[in-house]
């Protein structure tokens, strides 16, 4: 009898073969999608400088403590400060700076009070300016280091660059980021059934759809497709398949179909051996996934051949081996738990990812359901247009209730 690894079993072992990439530099431009490799520091103070967080105008508080709609007190403009200025001018008690949001707050100037709580307007123009709000000392200013301080991690080692941490590292003054590169990935569909999506179709054939699957896939993961061909179920060709690519300079090589106990099983007839192992993983669908290292050093995902199954040990085996290589410090997906909105069978001894479409009708409280009418078939690859997440059951359970509590992986 043979044994069914767990899900964590199989990926441990793809991981533990595995060694991260080498870290290397990168402009920040440039860096969108990479995994941030060492912790990045502010270079830089954010704010840079104490500025006005308003258009108005730079005082000393104390001259207006005394300031109200009834009597405004009037202060001499004594400067003009645009964004961008670096001019410092000295305050003298009755005087002001009229001034820009974000430009550099004058060193004698302990408020900014905002051009609404004065009467006239911001004429570039205007020597004289009547204030009818007393401001607090500090009043619409923001300080130097506020936010970030240079020195802090503003981006972990392990962390995406987003293009939100993009922009926090260029607010800190970083001009570059320690990264690593992206995955190069070949893509090898086998099956003598398919034909290239829109062709013709003569009995018995049908549209190659996990190349397609996995090519976007890749590129979500920030992986760069650099090969990626549809074999015949033919030894030779599925061989030829394999060396080019290496020849492409791919990181790993992904495969779909042919792996299972049928008889004509392309890619576990040429593959399996001492470094390509076939094994059975207690999940539904994937039960079937093989894992090695090619001669050339390769490594090899022999994924199962269903579209489902293509896409769940994408989400199970492959996404995470790739930000592994990246040196990502998360590898799962978020899992939130929702309430299942009807019930469905799962197999029991099995983990089950079922493509699942969440109800978000009532915001406070979403609702989790198959994403197909017809159940968990891995053959059901139009369903896949409904999900957005898999509905994680473990693999002792071995039916979910309307209303049950269910933990829902996000994939979108
Ligand atoms: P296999 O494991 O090769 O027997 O494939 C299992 C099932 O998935 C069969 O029904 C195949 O026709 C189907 N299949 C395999 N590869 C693909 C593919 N690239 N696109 C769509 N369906 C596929
Ligand atoms: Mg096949």
């Amino acid at each position: 009898m043979s044994v069914l690894l767990t899900v964590e079993q199989h990926r441990d072992r793809i991981l533990d073969t595995l060694t991260p990439f080498a870290t290397q530099t990168v402009p920040l431009p440039q860096a969108g999608g990479l995994v941030c490799a060492a912790d990045a520091r502010a270079a830089v103070d954010i704010p840079v400088f104490d500025n006005s967080a308003m258009d108005g105008f730079a005082v000393r508080a104390a001259d207006l403590a005394s300031a109200s709609a009834d009597a405004p007190v009037t202060l001499d403009v004594v400067a003009d400060l645009p964004a961008g200025s670096s001019v410092d001018p000295p305050l003298a008690p009755g005087q002001a700076a009229r001034i820009m949001t974000g430009s550099a707050v004058p060193t004698d100037a302990d408020a900014v009070v905002p051009v609404e709580h004065t009467t006239a307007a911001l004429d570039a123009s205007l020597t004289r300016t009547e204030v009818t709000v007393a401001p607090g000392v500090g009043q619409h200013i923001r300080r130097r280091g506020g936010d970030l301080a240079a020195g802090e991690v503003v981006v972990r080692a392990g962390e995406v660059l987003t293009a939100f941490r993009l922009a926090a590292l260029a607010a800190a003054g970083i001009a570059e980021v320690t990264t690593r590169r992206r995955v190069r990935l070949a893509i090898v569909s086998t099956g003598s059934e398919l034909v290239t999506p829109g062709e013709h179709m003569r009995r018995g054939q049908i549209p190659e759809s996990n190349g397609v699957l996995l090519a976007a896939l890749a590129a979500e993961s920030g992986a760069a497709v650099v090969h990626i061909t549809r074999v015949a179920d033919d030894g030779a060709a599925f061989r030829a398949a394999l060396a080019a690519a290496q020849d492409a300079g791919a990181d790993a090589v992904v495969c779909t179909g042919g792996v299972s106990v049928g008889a004509y099983e392309v890619v576990r007839d040429v593959l399996e051996g001492d470094r390509v192992r076939f094994d059975k993983v207690a999940m539904q669908p994937g039960k079937p996934q093989g894992f090695g290292v090619l001669d050339g050093g390769l490594p090899v995902f022999c994924l199962p051949g269903n579209p489902v199954s293509v896409a769940v040990s994408w989400e199970t085996f492959v996404r995470p081996a790739l930000g592994y290589l990246q040196g990502r410090s998360d590898l799962d997906r978020p899992v939130i738990r929702l309430r299942a909105a009807t019930g469905w069978r799962t197999p029991q001894g099995r983990r089950q990812y079922l493509p699942a479409a969440i109800d978000r009708a009532d915001a406070a409280a979403w609702t989790v359901r198959p994403a197909t009418g017809g159940g968990s078939g891995s053959h059901l690859a139009g369903g896949l247009a409904h999900a957005e997440a898999y509905a994680v059951v473990p693999a002792e359970v071995d039916a979910v209730a309307a209303g049950d509590l269910v933990a829902v992986m996000l994939v979108s």
